[in-house]
């Protein structure tokens, strides 16, 4: 078969600059120990935060809402895939994150392209952090919207292109914990910068909820920010809550519109109801989840402290995400590697998912991960540390 037009060059291309993805195969469940293509790690690279994706009261749900309504939703949402469960759901995650409703989407990545075209368009602008998730960027240069990105973490950035923009809408759209650095955006300062000059904030929470605020609603829990500082809040299920897909809270009139014209929620399959029935049971676990909040902060502490200590660079981060910071994409997987053969598990995170030169190895933590657990990877990294 002959080539298309180069796409060989290209992955060979790839390979060179040691940026080739390849994918390991899980042979167990998610979970501090993994077995990975027949071999046992002790893996620090899941977003299972809370350790809740393999837990029996999950399972349980999961099963019992499949003997009941089985496995395939049938059809899409606004045709008869919408179970009494998506719908249960719904009002608990409304009124878990403080908003007058809430609506499911199948992932994040559509919940995030949903939303974003659903409030703009041509003739209207979106701000965006330099950093955002790839689909809050996918998002925005979908739009057709004046697509404009500011520094990250930096209100004042965006005030100045907000006060220079002459768009009849104003989306400014902000990862709340970024994914790939572990820091908080700054939002009571990007809130008020917004509603300052008409416009909306757009929160994507992947990695907050769960984690952040005392019920673990994430960071409008931990800021304290109503929908009107807040209008559009997207989280998804598939981290700390431990099951999968996701959602958007916000007023009355932002879920109605994401019903009528939300294309990734209008031409797709609902998720399967026991995906929802599960996560009504994770929700339970995530409220009352203040142990297992705590036993990730205590970690985290004892992570930061032993990795300073060994001389690595960490990022300014208080949540579990916790990127050691290496710069080439060679020595990334290099250490990666190096941990790998002593039977430890950690993702080396390479452009372009982040900028040239700040490749790093993302270390994420559980609250299903020990003192110990901890320990065993610092003695390892100490280990590596000659390859980096
Ligand atoms: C993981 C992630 C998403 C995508 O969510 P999925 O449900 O996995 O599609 C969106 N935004 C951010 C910030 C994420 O980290």
């Amino acid at each position: 078969m002959s080539d298309f037009d180069g796409l060989s060059d290209a992955l060979e291309a790839r390979r060179a600059q040691h940026l080739y993805r390849r994918r390991r195969v899980l042979e167990s469940a998610q979970g501090p120990k993994v077995r990975v293509d027949g071999r046992d790690y002790l893996a620090f690279c899941s977003n299972d935060y809370l350790g809740l994706a393999a837990h029996p009261a999950l399972k349980q749900a999961f099963v019992e809402a499949a003997e009941r309504y089985g496995v395939g939703s049938g059809a899409s949402h606004l045709v008869n895939g919408h179970s009494r469960l998506h719908h249960e759901l719904e009002e608990a995650l409304a009124e878990f994150t403080g908003r007058p409703r809430a609506l499911l989407f199948s992932t994040g990545y559509m919940a995030n392209l949903g939303a974003v075209n659903a409030l703009i368009g041509r003739g209207d602008g979106v701000f965006e952090d330099r950093l955002n998730h790839a689909s809050l960027l996918d998002a925005g240069l979908l739009s057709g919207a004046r697509f404009q990105r500011y520094l990250h973490n930096d209100p004042e950035s965006l005030q100045k292109r907000l006060a220079g923009s002459q768009a009849a809408r104003k989306l400014v759209v902000t990862d709340g914990v970024f994914s790939m650095d572990g820091d908080l955006a700054p939002l009571p300062a990007l809130a008020r910068v917004t509603r300052e000059t008409g416009g909306w904030l757009m929160v994507d929470d992947a990695h907050g909820l769960g984690c952040l605020g005392e019920r673990g609603a994430g960071c409008v829990e931990h800021f304290n920010l109503d929908t009107d500082a807040v209008p559009v809040l997207v989280g998804t299920l598939g981290k700390a809550f431990g099951t999968g897909g996701a959602f958007v809270a916000g007023s009355e009139a932002l879920i109605e519109s994401l019903i009528q014209f939300a294309r990734p929620y209008i031409y797709t399959t609902a998720m399967p109801p026991a995906v929802a029935g599960a996560t009504l049971a994770s929700l339970k676990l995530v409220r009352e989840g203040q142990d297992r909040r705590q036993q990730l902060s205590a970690l985290i502490a004892r992570f930061r402290t032993g990795t300073e200590q060994l001389g690595f660079e960490l990022m300014a981060s208080a949540t579990p995400i916790q990127p050691i910071l290496v710069g080439e994409a060679s020595r990334a997987l290099a250490l990666a590697e190096a941990l790998e053969e002593q039977g430890i598990f950690v993702g080396a995170i390479r452009p372009p998912t982040v900028p040239a030169g700040s490749a790093r190895l993302r270390v994420t933590l559980s609250a299903a991960h020990s003192e110990r657990d901890v320990d065993r990877l610092l003695a390892a990294l100490e280990q590596a540390r000659g390859r980096r």
